[in-house]
């Protein structure tokens, strides 16, 4: 339980390769900040991408996002400007993952959480000083600080040498005491379907920019084995997450609209220029697509969707929220 995944300030890496990086980093964030000492179970699409090169282009992903009505600014900024780095160069790697941990009064949640008349959906109101993407529930997103900037989001980087390895990203969620002294409980499932929606969306963006697809990580399991660490992001299903990448990436018609004549008519693969395709050709190419009748995406079950409190108290052994 708790078991840090080991870093090197060497390499500038977590141990093992990107996959193996990913599992340990993502493994299930509990209440308290417990994480369970098995590796995380990866969705297909994970295991396929992550730490490869990318092979989307950024005409694709602009044609995407043209489409959707997404502005690049949204997500991170401008699809041509570089990302991070460390003060030695090493570019950004890790994808991180929190959540907003909005404490609420009370013992159950408002019952319009998932609405734009909660609060906390309005990102114009949110200070976004500390991550360079917030989304809130309803799928909107605001970039704090573009995915060039280096920021530090958590106590790992507080070494300086660290600094720009890691992209942050805010997802609104609030939390509630229960039975627990503090805010502890958050929402089953933890985060709407838009809001996994933008989130891959941004994973997108920001390793198209960086090059390779980035390893994703969860805020608490990255700062194991320093004291004082949080909790979060909690209820984030990976799985859920998953199948939110592989959305924009089998749908051939977001990357062909607006182009040239005949724009609007569904082209599965070629165009005159050659440049309609799906983004999601590099996974189909290593084996997604075989693997989608079968994928835990498609036969999971949705999580019970419970707006009350668990009463079964544990002992939380990290602090929710406190300073980075
Ligand atoms: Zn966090």
């Amino acid at each position: 339980m708790n078991r840090p995944c080991p870093f090197s300030m060497h390499s500038l890496q977590f141990e093992g390769n990107a996959v193996e990086q990913a599992q340990c980093l993502l493994r299930t964030v509990r209440i308290g900040g417990n994480v369970g000492s098995d590796p995380a179970a990866l969705p297909q699409i994970l295991l396929n991408l992550v730490g490869k090169s990318v092979d989307i282009t950024r005409d694709q992903l602009q044609s995407y996002l043209s489409h959707m009505g997404i502005a690049a600014n949204d997500v991170g900024g401008a699809l041509d400007a570089s990302v991070s780095k460390t003060p030695h160069g090493a570019k950004t790697r890790y994808f991180v993952i929190h959540d907003t941990s909005d404490e609420l009064p009370g013992h159950s949640f408002p019952a319009d959480i998932n609405q734009a008349t909660w609060r906390s959906n309005n990102l114009a109101v949110r200070s976004k000083n500390s991550a360079h993407i917030f989304i809130n529930r309803l799928g909107q997103s605001a970039t704090g600080h573009n995915y060039s900037v280096s920021w530090r989001a958590t106590k790992r980087e507080r070494s300086a040498a660290l600094k720009g390895l890691f992209l942050h990203h805010e997802l609104t969620q609030p939390r509630i005491k229960g039975s627990y002294r503090y805010n502890a409980v958050a929402p089953t499932p933890g985060f709407t379907a838009a809001t996994m929606e933008r989130l891959a969306l941004c994973y997108v963006a920001a390793s198209l920019r960086s090059g390779t697809w980035m390893i994703p990580a969860f805020h608490c399991a990255l700062d194991l084995g320093i004291s004082d660490g949080h909790d979060d992001p909690q209820n984030f299903d990976l799985f859920q997450w998953g199948g939110a990448i592989e959305g924009p990436q089998r749908d051939p018609k977001a990357t062909c609209r607006g182009r040239g004549r005949g724009a609007g008519r569904s082209r599965r693969h070629s165009t005159r220029n050659g440049s309609c395709r799906s983004l999601g050709r590099q996974a189909n190419d290593q084996g997604q697509a075989d693997q989608r009748n079968k994928s835990p995406v498609l036969q999971r079950r949705s999580l019970p969707s419970t707006r009350t409190a668990p009463r079964e108290p544990t002992t939380p052994t990290i602090a929710r929220r406190h300073s980075i």
